[in-house]
């Protein structure tokens, strides 16, 4: 599906060596940019249901605490709601799998916090509990992870919740009818060529994009998007590296 998604992870003024976080004033230039411009930042879940040709959908993935304190003030100023996928183990805890190089870890999103912004129009989707790679897992874990996550997060909320997300965008045919069989409508993965019905999305990376490569990102029809795809698909590899961190670290 060729829908306009922006991925983003961070948004922190607090330095560390990582290429997809975002300072809040880096963010809020953008958001403000893209609003000039007529465009609207919509959760995936409203954008399925109903679009016009300058709507776009936001998402959020791991859902950091620091989303909660930049990015949502920035959105809400402007009548934006975005899409925050959370790995439910992780709910107001520590993170431990980021590759930080030195800087403190970071917390994730506590239950209250995904409440008020799911009460003011957030959609709150899952990423799983443990934020790790399914391809890999037995398929007893998958469907555990796919359930479990879905249930708390629709106890936490009282909604429905419809999105999936997969841990560092990493699927294949099983893990996807594994997350259908759990009941998911929308399934969502990274940057690249999308397979299976899959969402794919383009990541907003802090020392690359500015932004009008931010605008050419939503405009998927843009002669020019075909640089942010090379960009992004660079910049993906080198995920890479927190997979094998998480790996060697469990
Ligand atoms: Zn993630």
């Amino acid at each position: 599906m060729n829908i306009p998604v922006l991925t983003y992870h961070k948004v922190s003024g607090q330095w560390e060596i990582s290429f997809t976080m975002m300072y809040p004033g880096q963010f809020e230039k953008q958001m403000q940019y893209l609003a000039g411009k007529g465009y609207r930042g919509k959760t995936l879940k409203e954008y399925l249901r109903e679009n016009g040709n300058r709507d776009f959908v936001i998402t959020f993935d791991d859902a950091y605490e620091s989303v909660y304190q930049h990015a949502y003030p920035v959105m809400k100023e402007l009548g934006f709601r975005g899409s925050v996928f959370v790995p439910t183990k992780y709910i107001g805890k520590m993170n431990t799998w980021d590759l930080t190089l030195g800087s403190d870890p970071v917390r994730h999103m506590d239950g209250e916090q995904l409440k008020e912004l799911h009460r003011n129009g957030w959609e709150i989707a899952s990423h799983g509990e443990r934020h790790r790679v399914m391809t890999g897992m037995p398929h007893a874990a998958v469907k555990k992870e796919m359930s479990y996550s879905k249930t708390l997060l629709e106890s936490l909320i009282s909604d429905p919740i419809e999105t999936f997300c997969f841990p560092f965008g990493a699927y294949n045919k099983r893990i996807v009818s594994a997350a259908r069989d759990a009941g998911y409508k929308n399934l969502v993965g990274f940057t690249g060529p999308s397979r299976y019905g899959v969402i794919s999305r383009s990541v907003v990376y802090r020392v690359v994009d500015n932004p009008r490569s931010v605008l050419r990102k939503i405009r998927t029809k843009d002669p020019c998007r075909f640089i942010e795809n090379a960009k992004e698909g660079i910049f993906h590899s080198f995920s890479l590296l927190t997979r094998i961190k998480q790996k060697i670290s469990s």
